[in-house]
């Protein structure tokens, strides 16, 4: 736990062929990845299911839950497999898109993206990889649109490529996420993240059951029109992410820095878990050390409000993802001590006052408002939380407390949806009984885990035995 002393914000690193073995995944847990992302855009399905079971594996041996992000590639456009060397793309050059997913090889670029022919016009611009190579399409055969780089660059992997999502009329979720949802809803995932969600209808359509029966949902905002539909988007999900890749391609980039301020402002006033993403430690795909700006975004993104902080190419090509994960956890645990905690929950109030929230929310809210007041004004240890869905847990944690937040659930699911909440410190609820019983055993098992201590002040929130099935509605300060 090393690495993690002290820091807050939450890591989710992107696993792929540079950190896949059980080994590798270890290390990176070690150094302090919080969550697994598995990205389906990658690899195929059994693939994907393999790096699943392989970090409940390591889950099994390092004693803390990991959870796991399963990222539906959703109706993203990508080129096909570049060499291992990468392809050295030449600004004047041309370049032939062709529709299909063999490998990129030479000057033909392939697109998964059947209708590629007939979307992109000539004069179009297209991005690929988050913009690191641009080409404008000057023509079209029978076969291939003509294209010439704009701005060159090495393609690795398989970059995306945009197309600006007003002209790519495809639904998210796709059938084929669907079809990948359901076998990791099989394996009991805990998470799934929704690409290219343009409203909460989407995050509807996903269909699973309510976390935690079913997977906490996370909403990637990465288009306009969700940015144009965020509260209602927000309210439908899970949880959601701040997708800068793509968001960044799809608006003027220097509107990024603020639709992720306001974007994580209301997600976490509506006590949603929110994901700050993409190319935060970006050169450490190749450098031991980030760049200057990359550790001030990842600071900034911490002082945003951001319950977690995602590695993607870092962790799953990098030269050394371990070190990229390491050097994130010190990065966050150094901002979250320079956190603004006296500021940020008059921030939260006076946004909450702008939103609407649910009725079934109303009480649970005002619960953990009365015990954040409770909780600091008597500098109180821990806030333990006995929760059944964690909902109790990313509520109290909208308002960033100093004192330890430590969730006792007896659900598995719950259990490991709370990696992805800020501060949480997240227990399973062993032996417990009911009621009385429970809050009990979690008091003892805090201390069992060397959370608190005798003498310790704490603030218990709980649900009342006598209102089964209500939200949490019972505060205790307890001297232990
Ligand atoms: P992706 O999503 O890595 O699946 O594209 C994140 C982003 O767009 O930033
Ligand atoms: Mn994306």
């Amino acid at each position: 736990m090393a690495a993690n002393a002290g820091r807050r914000t939450k890591i989710i690193a992107s696993i792929g062929p540079a950190c896949e073995t059980e080994g590798a995944i270890k290390d990176l847990a070690v150094a302090g990845m919080d969550v697994a992302r598995i990205n389906l855009s990658h690899g195929t399905l059994d693939h994907g299911i393999e790096l699943f079971r392989r970090v409940r594996t390591v889950e099994a041996s390092i004693g803390r839950p990991i959870g796991v992000l399963v990222d539906l590639p959703g109706p993203k456009v990508r080129a096909g497999e570049m060499p291992d060397e990468g392809l050295p793309l030449i600004e004047g050059s041309t370049i032939r898109l062709v529709p299909g997913s063999g490998p990129s090889a030479g000057s033909v670029v392939t697109v998964n993206h059947d209708a590629l022919l007939v979307d992109l016009h000539a004069g179009d611009r297209v991005l690929f990889g988050e913009g690191s190579v641009i080409a404008e399409v000057t023509d079209r055969t029978d076969d291939a649109l003509l294209a010439t780089i704009t701005h060159g660059g090495l393609l690795l992997g398989r970059p995306g490529v945009h197309i600006p999502s007003e002209r790519l009329r495809l639904p998210t979720p796709t059938a084929h996420d669907l079809h990948l949802l359901d076998a990791f809803v099989d394996e009991g995932v805990d998470m799934v993240a929704v690409s290219f969600v343009r409203s909460a209808h989407d995050i509807r359509r996903v269909g699973t059951e309510p976390h935690p029966r079913g997977p906490l949902i996370v909403a990637k905002i990465e288009t306009r029109a969700a940015v144009e539909n965020l509260d209602g988007i927000i309210e439908a999900s899970g949880a959601v992410m701040v997708a800068r890749g793509d968001l960044g391609a799809e608006l003027p980039i220097e509107e990024l820095p603020h639709i992720q301020k306001r974007i994580l402002q209301r997600c976490i006033t509506l006590g949603r878990p929110a994901i700050t993403a993409t190319q935060m430690l970006e050169s450490m795909i190749h450098a031991p050390a980030p760049t200057r700006a990359e550790t001030s975004d990842v600071a900034n993104a911490v002082f945003d409000g951001s319950s977690a902080v995602m590695l993607s190419a870092e962790t799953a090509i990098g030269q050394d993802p371990t070190n990229a994960v390491a050097t994130m956890a010190r990065i966050a645990a150094r901002a979250d001590a320079e956190f603004d905690y006296d500021g940020w929950p008059h921030r939260v109030h006076r946004i909450s006052g702008e939103m609407r929230q649910s009725i079934d929310d109303t009480v649970t809210n005002g619960m953990t408002d009365a015990a954040w007041r409770a909780a600091s004004e008597t500098n109180a240890a821990a806030i333990i939380c006995v929760t059944r869905t964690g909902f109790t847990v990313r509520s109290i944690a909208r308002f960033r407390p100093k004192a330890k937040i430590l969730g006792f659930t007896t659900d598995e699911r719950a259990l490991r949806q709370l990696t992805l909440s800020w501060g949480a410190i997240p227990y399973e609820l062993t032996g417990g009984g009911v009621g009385e019983a429970q809050v009990e055993r979690a008091i003892e098992l805090a201390r069992l885990h060397g959370e608190i201590r005798s003498g310790d002040l704490v603030a218990v929130l709980s649900g009342s035995a006598s209102y089964p099935g209500q939200a949490t509605d019972t505060l205790r300060l307890i001297r232990v």
